[in-house]
C-alpha cells in the first residue's frame, strides 16, 4: 500500500511538474511576445513618416506572427476604400484595393474570426485562407482607420485560437494608436510650418531653413540661389475679379510651385502674394532657366472659377545668388527684394538676377 501510494505521489508531483512547465512555456512566449510589442511600440514612436511607420509594421509583424500569413489595410480619404499598405507571410491574401462593405469585422466593428466550416467569411480575398482566419477592425475614437487580418495556423485549437485573438488586440492597439498618433504629430507639423491657402510653407519656416541652408551651402562651398517672386497688378485683379478669386489665383500659382520645384528646392509664402522660393546647390542660372518655366506655367494657367475661367497674371521675379553677394540671410533677402523691385520698375513680367553690388536686368522680357 506504502508503495502504490508513492507511485500515486510521484505521478501528481509529474503531473504538476508537467504543468508548471507548461505555464513557463506560455508565459515565456507571452514575455516575448510583450518585449516584441514594446520594441513595435518604440519604433513606431519613433518613426518620422507614415511610410516609415508602415515598413516597421510590416517587419515587426512578420516576427511577431511568425510563420503566419496577415496584413494591415487602411482606410482612404473616402473612408469607403481600403488599401493594403503592408503584408507578411508567404500567402497573398487580400487584393491591394477593397471596400469596407467587405470585410464582416468592419462592417460590424468587431473582430470576425472564421475558423470552422460553416463560418461566415468576409468577400475581400484573392483566396480564403485554408485553416481560417481573424480580422480585427482597428478604430480610434469611432474612426475606422483599417483592418488587421490574419490567416489561422492549421490545426488550431479554441485555447491557441483564444491566444491568437488577443496577440492581434494587443498589437491592433498598439498599431493604431501609434499611426493615429503620428497622423495627428504630421498634421501639426504641417499646420505649424505650412500656408493654409497656398500650401507652401510659412514665413516662419522660411527664417528657420534659409538660415540653415545658408550655413550649409558655406561648409560645402556649394551656391545657393534666392527668387522672390510677386504677383503683378493683384490689387487690381482683386478689385476687378473679387478677393475669392484672387485667393484663388494664389491657390494655383501655390499648385504650380509644388508640382514643378525641384524635391529639394523651398517654396515659402513669404506674405501676401509675395513667395520665396530657396534653391539649394543650384547655380544663379540654372535658378534664372527654372524661373522662366514657372513664369510661363503662372502666364499660361487656366483656373476655372464659378461658371468661368479667371484672367491670367503675370509674376515679377527677383534672383539672388550666395556667390555674389553673402551668406548672411538679411543680406541676400534684401538683393533679392532690390532685383524685385528692378524687375516692377522694368516694366514687370520679367526677372532680375541681382549682380554683385547692384541689381541689373538679365533675360528681362
Ligand atoms: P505690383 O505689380 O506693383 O506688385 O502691384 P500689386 O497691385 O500687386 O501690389 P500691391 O502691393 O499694391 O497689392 C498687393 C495686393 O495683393 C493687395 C492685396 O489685396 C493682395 N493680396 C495680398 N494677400 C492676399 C490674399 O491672401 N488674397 C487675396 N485675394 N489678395 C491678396
Ligand atoms: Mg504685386
Ligand atoms: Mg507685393
Amino acid at each position: 500500500r506504502d508503495l502504490s501510494e508513492r507511485r500515486r505521489m510521484e505521478q501528481t508531483q509529474m503531473q504538476t511538474l508537467q504543468q508548471m512547465s507548461q505555464v513557463m512555456r506560455t508565459l515565456e512566449v507571452h514575455h516575448r511576445k510583450t518585449l516584441q510589442i514594446n520594441h513595435l511600440n518604440d519604433l513606431l514612436q519613433s518613426s518620422r513618416s507614415e511610410d516609415e511607420a508602415l515598413e516597421v509594421i510590416g517587419l515587426s509583424l512578420a516576427e511577431i506572427f511568425a510563420g503566419a500569413s496577415g496584413c494591415l489595410a487602411l482606410v482612404g480619404r473616402d473612408s469607403r476604400e481600403l488599401a493594403c499598405v503592408a503584408a507578411w507571410g508567404e500567402h497573398r491574401l487580400v487584393p491591394m484595393d477593397f471596400e469596407v462593405d467587405d470585410c464582416w469585422a468592419l462592417r460590424r466593428g468587431e473582430v470576425h474570426i472564421a475558423a470552422h466550416a460553416g463560418d461566415l467569411a468576409c468577400a475581400h480575398f484573392v483566396a480564403v485562407p485554408e485553416h481560417g482566419y481573424l480580422c480585427l477592425p482597428l478604430t480610434v475614437r469611432g474612426d475606422t482607420l483599417g483592418l488587421l487580418h490574419l490567416a489561422l495556423p492549421a490545426g488550431i485549437d479554441d485555447s491557441a485560437l483564444g491566444d491568437v485573438r488577443d496577440l492581434a488586440r494587443s498589437v491592433g492597439e498598439t498599431i493604431k494608436l501609434s499611426l493615429s498618433n503620428l497622423r495627428l504629430r504630421l498634421a501639426l507639423q504641417e499646420q505649424a510650418t505650412h500656408d493654409v491657402l497656398t500650401g507652401l510653407f510659412n514665413r516662419r519656416y522660411l527664417e528657420d531653413t534659409l538660415r540653415r541652408e545658408l550655413h550649409r551651402a558655406e561648409r560645402n562651398g556649394s551656391q545657393l540661389t534666392l527668387a522672390m517672386l510677386d504677383i503683378d497688378h493683384f490689387k487690381r485683379f482683386n478689385d476687378e475679379m473679387g478677393h475669392e478669386a484672387g485667393d484663388v489665383m494664389l491657390r494655383g500659382i501655390g499648385r504650380i510651385l509644388c508640382d514643378h520645384l525641384r524635391k529639394s528646392d523651398i517654396g515659402c509664402r513669404y506674405g501676401g502674394e509675395e513667395l520665396l522660393i530657396i534653391m539649394p546647390d543650384s547655380s544663379v542660372e540654372a535658378a534664372h532657366a527654372r524661373l522662366t518655366e514657372l513664369c510661363d506655367l503662372i502666364r499660361a494657367m487656366q483656373l476655372r472659377y464659378r461658371d468661368g475661367v479667371l484672367p491670367s497674371v503675370t509674376v515679377s521675379v527677383g534672383i539672388a545668388g550666395s556667390a555674389d553677394h553673402s551668406t548672411d540671410e538679411a543680406t541676400l533677402l534684401r538683393a533679392a527684394d532690390s532685383a524685385l523691385y528692378a524687375a516692377k520698375a522694368g516694366g514687370r513680367d520679367c526677372i532680375v538676377v541681382a549682380a554683385a553690388g547692384a541689381s541689373s536686368v538679365m533675360n528681362g522680357r
